[in-house]
């Protein structure tokens, strides 16, 4: 299959240039497009064939759901038996943007787009081309990030070139996307809305509008374990992951430099090919063929939008191992670190402490 790329303006996209796209995803086809979250591999969301494909063109799992794209709050009432009030309040706050909300489904939502469950996930998304795409086409959009599974998600549609040219129909080309993480996904369909993934809208956020939020306690779990781990198969599920092993080094700033060099300077020893992700402020201070900078310490944005283009790169550099700081990100609900960890298959080393 030939993959039409159509290159739109990301500010000022017009509809005359997605009408192609527009038809494809009409007639079940499958087009990727740029979200402000990651790029998305779209398909008719109330089509079971659509969904199929999209399992197919990823190679994901046909149990791991899939989220559905609107544009107007009025097709979030069309596919759920119950719209409850928090859904109403949190969609006034967040969307558009980066928030997914799970609720309880009816039957215009095929099993097929759902994973066999019985909640759909829904998010409105803010980019100006997603929401022209979805306006245009009238269709509810089912679209998992437009990444082969397991590969890093991606931000450029180069990425999603990459992995799915000759799969799909078309990719829709508006540049770099914004915040490069996925969204926020918070459970509505239990009594306290509970997140299951990290995201730029974190849990102080949503509790100011909806009140008490629970946190998914497999998340919490990755991120309170400071020590080594022993490979736990369970634990290890690689879901964000590199072709290279990556492991997160975490101590004292001075400690945790001297350890990764100590590292690298090992396995470069042993001829392999090793490189390091690092802030701009602490880029000086290591020694190693490979150091890509991730951002900056005082900007946790700039290390979100940045993170899975360097996975990526590292790959295509065939980078063997690769080592890592850890990043606080409060602001962003320590989504990093949870997408790290699973990058990492949850190793982390603990640096050594010396005064
Ligand atoms: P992706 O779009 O690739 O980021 O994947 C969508 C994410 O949403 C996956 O982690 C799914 O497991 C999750 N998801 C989608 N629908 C549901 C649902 N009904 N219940 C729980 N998780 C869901
Ligand atoms: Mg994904």
């Amino acid at each position: 299959m030939e993959t039409l790329m159509i290159k739109v303006d990301k500010e000022n996209p017009s509809a005359e240039a997605l009408k192609p796209a527009v038809e494809m995803i009409q007639k079940g086809g499958l087009v990727a497009f740029p979200t402000e979250t990651v790029y998305g591999l779209g398909g008719d969301a109330e089509n079971p064939e659509a969904s199929k494909k999209i399992y197919a063109a990823k190679g994901r799992p046909s149990d791991n759901p899939l989220i559905v794209h609107i544009w107007d709050f009025s097709q979030l009432e069309e596919i759920v038996s119950e719209v409850p009030e928090a859904a109403r309040k949190l969609a006034d706050a967040f969307w558009p943007g980066p928030l997914t909300m799970i609720l309880p489904k009816n039957d215009r939502i095929p099993l097929e787009t759902t994973g066999g469950l019985n909640t759909v996930a829904i998010r409105m998304p803010s980019h100006p081309v997603a929401r022209l795409f979805l306006k245009e086409s009238n269709v509810k959009i089912a679209a998992p990030s437009a990444n082969t599974s397991g590969r890093p998600s991606p931000t450029l549609a180069e990425h999603v070139a990459e992995d799915l040219s000759g799969k799909i129909d078309c990719i829709i080309d508006g540049g770099a996307v914004d915040i490069g993480l996925e969204s926020t996904i918070v459970d509505l369909s239990e009594d306290v809305p509970t997140i299951l993934r990290p995201g730029y809208i974190n849990k102080e956020m949503l509790e100011k509008v909806v009140g008490p939020v629970r946190i998914d306690p497999g998340i919490l779990d990755a991120n309170a374990n400071k020590n080594i781990r022993p490979k736990a198969p369970g634990m290890r599920y690689k879901h964000y992951a590199p072709k290279g092993d990556l492991a997160i080094v975490e101590g004292k700033p001075e400690d945790v430099i001297r350890e990764i060099n100590r590292r690298v300077e090992e396995d470069q020893g042993k001829g392999l090919k090793v490189g390091v992700i690092a802030t701009k402020e602490d880029r000086e201070l290591y020694h190693c063929d490979h150091i890509l900078t991730i951002g900056t310490r005082t900007d946790e944005y700039s290390i979100a939008h940045n993170l899975y283009a360097i996975l990526r790169e590292f790959d295509e550099l065939g980078t063997q191992k690769m080592y890592t700081e850890s990043f606080e990100t409060p602001k962003i609900g320590n989504a990093i670190m949870n997408r790290l960890l699973k990058a990492a298959g949850h190793e982390v080393i603990r640096a050594p402490h010396e005064d």
